[in-house]
């Protein structure tokens, strides 16, 4: 009898293309008629694959088209930024099916926002889905391995503190803690099919997420790619200003939504929060304008070395600055055009999400649908399943 660790294969033929046939899986797994018959009869046990259409009963013949039966159960999943988070239920194919947007402070600590979000997946939750896994979205580095925060510049009483451990008491299945800018980046390449993208968040700090060959590239400890701490090249000309992570002269201590506030407070025009001066800029008021351009050429010059290094297809802007796009990515163009090599931007893709908040919440769930249902991963899954409850 086959093990059941080889449906994973067959399986992601299915997650990747919406319906294929008995005959083309066995043309695309190279596998023999009988194997695939096993595998196939395997994840319609499960439910994880459907026949379409109801093919199953005309004229008695059995259907020969199967698709991923994204509906077959949940995961919950909670996008946590600096002043507030998006909760969501989706689906297996990582589509959000319900969400709510709920504002917190993350200087609060974990327990307090933990609960918060705990009561929104209650809010969000009917019976009669099936829960498999949860994903947790921070904005600071991420240990992956321990599903815990590590040294985060903005989130103060949050190093260490077990997020995977705290959830997995609470909920069934695999806890995924992921950076915020990374699994923006996750959902933006698959969304639009860019294996190779950089994600920019900016809101109240900078997040940098990367992908490249379809991976996330974190580096040795989890801080590749965070540009928002490297040093402003324009640092020099001025006095270098103190950053939230203790350095002086940081990207973010410049361009960050809450340099960019008090830019603008010290401008003379007081604003509440990030928010607030997000409308002002959308209302065309002259200094929210000239200081979000100037802060969007800071962005520019630190993602121009990227841009020479890393060679990416697509640079996606998502967070709360992101609805100033028309104002932002402008001086990000500049920067990245004047400084970095022109083979790097000969086809280079710069755009605002086209996932609005929801590609926090989206990539979550797709690094969680990938944890449930991955080759290596998908024995422990149905072992779960067919065990009792
Ligand atoms: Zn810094």
């Amino acid at each position: 009898m086959e093990p059941p660790s080889h449906v994973g294969d067959v399986l992601g033929l299915f997650r990747h293309r919406n319906e294929l046939s008995r005959v083309e899986v066995i043309e695309r797994s190279g596998l023999s008629r009988s194997t695939v018959n096993h595998r196939l009869s395997t994840l319609l046990e499960t439910g994880l694959i459907r026949p379409v259409d109801g093919g199953e009963s005309t004229g008695g013949r059995p259907s020969t088209r199967f698709a991923f039966n994204a509906e077959r159960a949940v995961t919950l999943t909670a996008d946590i930024g600096a002043s507030g988070f998006v909760a969501a239920v989706c689906d297996l194919a990582g589509t959000p099916l319900r969400h709510l947007v709920q504002t917190i402070d993350v200087w609060e600590g974990p327990e307090p926002v933990l609960d918060l979000v705990e009561k929104a997946f209650t809010a969000l939750s009917r019976t009669d889905e099936e829960v498999w896994g949860v994903g947790i979205g921070v904005p600071g580095p991420v240990e992956i391995a321990a599903g815990r925060v590590v040294n985060p510049p903005i989130m103060t009483g949050w190093d260490g503190f077990d997020i995977a451990g705290w959830v997995g008491l609470r909920y069934p299945g695999p806890v995924v803690v992921e950076n915020d800018a990374n699994s923006r980046a996750v959902a933006e390449s698959r969304h639009s099919g860019s294996d190779n993208l950089i994600a920019l968040k900016i809101g109240t700090g900078i997040g940098c997420g990367l992908v490249f060959n379809g991976q996330i590239v974190r580096g040795n400890d989890g801080a590749a790619g965070d540009i928002g701490h490297t040093r402003a090249t324009s640092a020099d000309e001025r006095a270098p200003r103190p950053c939230r992570c203790g350095n002086n002269g940081c990207v973010e201590a410049y361009a960050g939504g809450w340099a960019l506030q008090r830019d603008l407070t010290a401008a003379g025009v007081e604003v509440g929060s990030v928010a607030d001066m997000v409308n002002l800029v959308l209302k065309g008021q002259i200094d929210a304008v000239r200081i979000v351009r100037e802060g969007g050429r800071i962005i520019g010059e630190a993602v121009a070395s990227l841009v020479s290094i890393l060679n990416p297809a697509t640079i996606v802007l998502s967070g709360q600055l992101a609805a100033c796009d028309e104002i932002l990515l402008p001086g990000i163009r500049e920067r990245i055009y004047e400084r970095a090599l022109p083979l790097a931007t000969r086809r280079l893709q710069l755009r605002r999400t086209r996932l609005g908040e929801l590609g926090g919440v989206t990539g979550l769930a797709l690094i969680t649908a990938d944890r449930l249902l991955e080759a290596d991963s998908i024995d422990l899954t149905l072992a779960n399943l067919a065990a009792p409850a």
